[in-house]
């Protein structure tokens, strides 16, 4: 874009939109949880520009003018998702659709609601909290928006008992690449092409979500087994039992060792288990009744911690930072010689796996395979990171989708779509976005910046190709990892940077963020910001001075999904920063003044205390 272009666009929204120009804070919008080196090199991951519409007229006024000028748009939530889907590929817009979060319209009687997209799932919950009434189902990452959600996954807490996202919500509201909106009905043959398309065919602006009354109980058991296939045979016997649990989930003994780490107590067994929610009295006795004998009880206060845990998933403690995960919907049949295979290949590449799955209906699990690597050991993280799509692959064999597409797993989208549906989505993209403008260049097929030289590596034959190759290299690979290279003494500061896993859920407790709006405030870019520090890059006065908009209240320590020690952090890159730059005194004290005169951090803290004064973890007791 030229400069009379973007004069023109910042002409035309006017006050209605937030523009951010600054190169840092468009840098900020380059990335989403993902870690894979390359991509900076394979597409321009930085925005030209990034905008946060106030309003639907203004969002409509950006995407008429993307959409004349050709202007690639790269719609994003919250950025908890890691294929790259929020990540831009060309030169262009990120739409940030932070401020398009209001509660619209609750309708009692019919039980629905109303939202726009950007709002988060744990901003609905807490709304629907004094009315009595509860989500149907709802992502781990709680922090996540609607319109992510719509866009990505959509199993999740509850997917058991309510099934697919497309069946909680009743109608959308989309703005199309034409810039007219048009409202889409879940009774029409089209709705279901919005979900987990990635934002291919429209802004998702609205979504009426249908509700339930407000549980009266939660009633978690969890049950060890002695192995995978145990805890499966479980998991069948109780779904034919055809009880009304809301939710079943099963970790595997390795993930409940990590959850040991972070307790900091051996309390809970390292085997297998399944962890079943209840929300009626009766239904956990009839529970109970069929648990009897076919496993061990652990103590309800484990359970109940184990359950409080869904919204933490990423909790670990082991000694590396970067969580690599492969994701698939697989027949609940097959999951165990899935399991089985794909753990003899980690195995042999001396990875260990952590097994998670949501069991998400009568037929199919939601398996997530996560391994521990390291980003700064460069070469044994490319060996890791290949690991992801071999299990992806290896999942196809045992009737397996892979969840989310994004830029990373558009080699398998033939896989994940069947062909008449693929084509009907060509279609329709080519029918609503002929300009292609939004998020360009994924989920069809993948096009790099160089000439798409590159981008042949994703077309999904050589893909496979490839593939093939990196598991017959298995045993090298293996070799080439298994000598452990140890890191230096580090600082925490380095070590909070380099394990925070960017997945933004300190963003939504941090009044900072809050009051200020300002990307570079939230803990994760501060951690960012960080690690440019400490592997001596650049940075501005400017960008230094607005790490010291903190107010050190720890909520989002309270939050992280990575357990990590965050204030001591701010504490430490503070004054790293005032020794280099030296501390922006009025730049503070403007910023408790307007924390002070802000409604909505005072509303946020008289929300938020008993949230605070939550115990961080039960009373140890012995197993
Ligand atoms: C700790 C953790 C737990 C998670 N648990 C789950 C889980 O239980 N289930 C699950 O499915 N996923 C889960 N995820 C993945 C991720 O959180 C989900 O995909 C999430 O819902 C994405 O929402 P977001 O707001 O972060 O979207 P983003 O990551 O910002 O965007 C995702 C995609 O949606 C598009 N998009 C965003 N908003 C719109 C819109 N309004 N209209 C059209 N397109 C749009 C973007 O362009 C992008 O392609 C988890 C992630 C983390 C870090
Ligand atoms: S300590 Fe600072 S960064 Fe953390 S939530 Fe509070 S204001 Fe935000
Ligand atoms: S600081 Fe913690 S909560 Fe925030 S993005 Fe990093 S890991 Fe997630």
């Amino acid at each position: 874009m030229d400069e009379n272009l973007k004069a023109r666009l910042k002409g035309l929204i006017g006050s209605d939109a937030r523009v951010i120009e600054g190169e840092f804070e468009r840098e900020l919008y380059s990335r989403d949880i993902g870690e894979v080196p390359f991509t900076k090199r394979l597409f321009h991951t930085t925005p030209e520009l990034v905008i946060l519409p106030k309003s639907v007229e203004a969002l409509q006024k950006i995407v008429q003018f993307a959409n004349e000028e050709k202007v690639a748009l790269f719609p994003r939530g919250s950025v908890s998702s890691g294929l790259g889907g929020a990540v831009p590929t060309v030169k262009g817009i990120v739409l940030d659709l932070s401020f398009m979060n209001k509660i619209v319209e609750l309708n009692e009687e019919k039980e629905t609601l109303k939202v726009q997209t950007g709002v988060r799932w744990s901003e609905i919950e807490s709304f629907l909290q004094s009315e009595n009434l509860s989500l149907r189902a709802y992502p781990s990452s709680f922090f996540s928006t609607v319109g992510g959600w719509i866009a990505t996954g959509g199993y999740g807490i509850g997917s058991y008992r309510f099934g697919h996202l497309k069946y909680q919500i009743e109608s959308i509201e989309v703005l199309f690449p034409s810039g007219t909106v048009g409202s889409v009905n879940s009774g029409e043959e089209k709705f279901a092409r919005f979900f987990g398309t990635e934002g291919q065919f429209g802004i998702v602006l609205t979504a009426t979500l249908k509700l339930r009354k407000k549980p009266e109980k939660s009633l978690p058991h969890m049950i060890y087994s002695e192995s995978a296939e145990d805890a499966f045979n479980f998991i069948k016997d109780l779904i034919k039992e055809d009880l009304k649990i809301y939710h079943i989930r099963y970790l595997d003994a390795s993930h409940l060792e990590e959850a040991n780490a972070v307790l900091g107590d051996g309390l809970l067994g390292a085997k297998d288990a399944v962890l079943v929610e209840s929300e009626e009295v009766a239904e956990e006795t009839r529970f109970l009744d069929f648990a009897e004998g076919r496993g061990s009880l652990a103590d309800d206060y484990l359970s109940n911690y184990l359950w409080h845990e869904r919204l933490f998933p990423m909790k670990r403690r082991g000694g590396k930072p970067t969580p690599l995960a492969s994701e698939l919907v697989i027949p609940i049949e097959n999951t165990v010689p899935y399991l089985n295979a794909a753990k003899r290949i980690a195995e042999r590449r001396g990875v260990e796996i952590q097994v998670e799955s949501h069991i998400v209906g009568k037929e199919k699990a939601l398996l997530m395979l996560t391994h521990m690597a390291d980003v700064r050991d460069s070469k044994a993280y490319l060996i890791h990171i290949t690991l992801v799509p071999v299990l992806t692959r290896l999942g196809l064999k045992f009737g397996g989708v892979p969840y989310g597409v994004g830029i990373w797993n558009t080699p398998f989208i033939k896989d994940k779509c069947e062909k008449k549906r693929f084509e009907i989505y060509k279609t329709y993209k080519s029918e609503v976005d002929p300009r292609n403008i939004l998020n360009p260049h994924k989920f069809f097929a993948v096009r790099t910046k160089w000439a798409n030289i590159r981008g042949i590596t994703f077309k999904p034959l050589v893909f496979r190709l490839l593939i093939q190759l990196a598991t017959l290299a298995t045993p090298i690979f293996g070799k080439l990892t298994r000598p452990k290279e140890e890191f230096k003494e580090e600082s925490l500061l380095e070590k909070t940077a380099y394990s925070c896993i960017k997945c933004g859920s300190c963003a939504t407790v941090c009044p900072a963020y809050l009051v200020t709006n300002e990307e570079l405030v939230t803990p994760k870019n501060k951690l960012y910001l960080a690690k440019k520090l400490l592997d001596g890059e650049e940075i501005s006065k400017s960008d230094s001075d607005k790490v010291f908009l903190c107010t050190h209240c720890g909520m989002c320590r309270e939050v992280c999904q990575n357990d990590l020690d965050l204030v001591a952090a701010w504490t430490e890159l503070e004054k790293m920063l005032a020794d280099r730059f030296g501390k922006p005194k009025e730049a503070i004290k403007d910023f408790v003044s307007a924390i002070e005169s802000s409604d909505d951090y005072w509303r946020f803290v008289y929300a938020n205390l008993s949230f605070k004064n939550l115990p961080k973890k039960p009373l140890a007791r012995t197993f």
